[in-house]
Parts: structure tokens; C-alpha cells; sequence
């Protein structure tokens, strides 16, 4: 599925690669959950984060109901990859510019849903697990939250995975499907 004028659209973005695929093709592994449960301290503490994200199943489920997703790259520079701070800050401008592609998207009329590098921090207190979430439209579940294996993905893709040297490469997947599909 072509996404109108998107090749010319994203010449304006940092975006190092992108791939338009079929939801099909993207597989999800509860292992990777796992390693969100034993060395993430956000596991189980937001909505956007497993086990709030739901089960294994009902995410595939949700990933697959978008026919199409836009996989892409963008590179940042740090000094020192061990400091942790200053690679958390590129990755606000990964989120902005994921944002920003898909408002264009949604600008051609079609329902989207982002898979991102986040857990969420947008209110100062979750509401997980007593009371939905505040704000599920601004909230970006992260690819690993839904068992996508994003160094899987980029060799089925033939994508780079990194870099090396102080180059970091973040990801996002923003799936979509025409909206009338909504209303059908
Ligand atoms: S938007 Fe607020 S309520 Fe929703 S997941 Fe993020 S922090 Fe929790």
C-alpha cells in the first residue's frame, strides 16, 4: 500500500530507513517480554508497558489488525553510549519526529497506532492498574512491549540494525489501515 506523496514527505526527516510492510509478516515472542519483566524497572508499572500492553495474543492480534505498518530508523549522535542520560534525550526527538509522521499520515486518512521506543511518562502518576489510561491516544507502547523483535525485523527487512561507533539507531513501527475500515 502506498502511503500518497509519503516518498517526498519524508526527505524532510532524519530518517535513516523505512520500510513499508505487511503486518503478516511481523512475528511477536513472549521472550522478549520476559526480558521486559526481569531487567525493566517500568515492567507492569504503566499501560503502555507488559502486562498492561495485554497478552502475547492480543497484541499480535492488535498489531495484525492494522494491515500495513511503517517500520523506520532514525540515528543519533552521543558522545559516550554508557551514559545513559544523554542517550534517553535523543530518543525525545525519535518520539517527536514519530509524531510528526504519523500526524502526515493520519493527514491522508488513515488510522494509525505507534509501536515506539517508550514506556509512557506522560502524567506524573499512572493510573495502571486501578483506572484506564489518561490519554491512549498520546501513549506509545514500546515494540518490545508487544513482542516484536526489532534485530529480527531489520534482517527480514535488511535494515541496519546499528551503527557502531556513538551512533544510535532508534526505531518505530506505525501501523495503519485506511479509516473507513473503522466505520465499516
Ligand atoms: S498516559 Fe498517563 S495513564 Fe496513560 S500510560 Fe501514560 S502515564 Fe499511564
Amino acid at each position: 500500500m502506498q502511503i500518497p506523496g509519503f516518498d517526498e514527505f519524508i526527505t524532510q526527516y532524519p530518517v535513516f530507513e523505512y520500510r513499508i510492510l505487511e503486518t503478516s509478516e511481523i512475528s511477536v515472542q513472549e521472550r522478549v517480554r520476559i526480558v521486559c519483566e526481569k531487567e525493566c524497572e517500568r515492567y507492569g508499572t504503566t499501560w503502555a508497558c507488559p502486562p498492561g500492553t495485554g497478552s502475547l495474543g492480543e497484541c499480535q492480534e492488535r498489531i495484525h489488525s492494522y494491515r500495513h505498518g511503517l517500520f523506520f530508523s532514525s540515528v543519533a549522535e552521543v558522545s559516550d553510549l554508557f551514559n545513559m542520560e544523554e542517550m534517553l534525550s535523543t530518543r525525545k526527538e525519535h518520539e517527536k519526529l514519530t509524531e510528526e509522521i504519523q500526524d502526515y499520515m493520519k493527514k491522508q486518512g488513515l488510522d494509525c497506532f505507534i509501536l515506539s521506543t517508550e514506556s509512557c511518562d506522560i502524567c506524573p502518576t499512572c493510573t495502571y492498574p486501578d483506572s484506564p489510561c489518561r490519554y491512549p491516544e498520546k501513549m506509545h507502547p514500546c515494540l518490545e512491549s508487544h513482542g516484536v523483535v526489532v534485530m529480527e525485523l531489520t534482517e527480514q527487512q535488511q535494515m541496519e540494525y546499528s551503527l557502531g561507533g556513538n551512533s544510535i539507531l532508534w526505531f518505530s513501527l506505525i501501523l495503519f489501515r485506511p479509516l473507513q475500515k473503522e466505520e465499516e
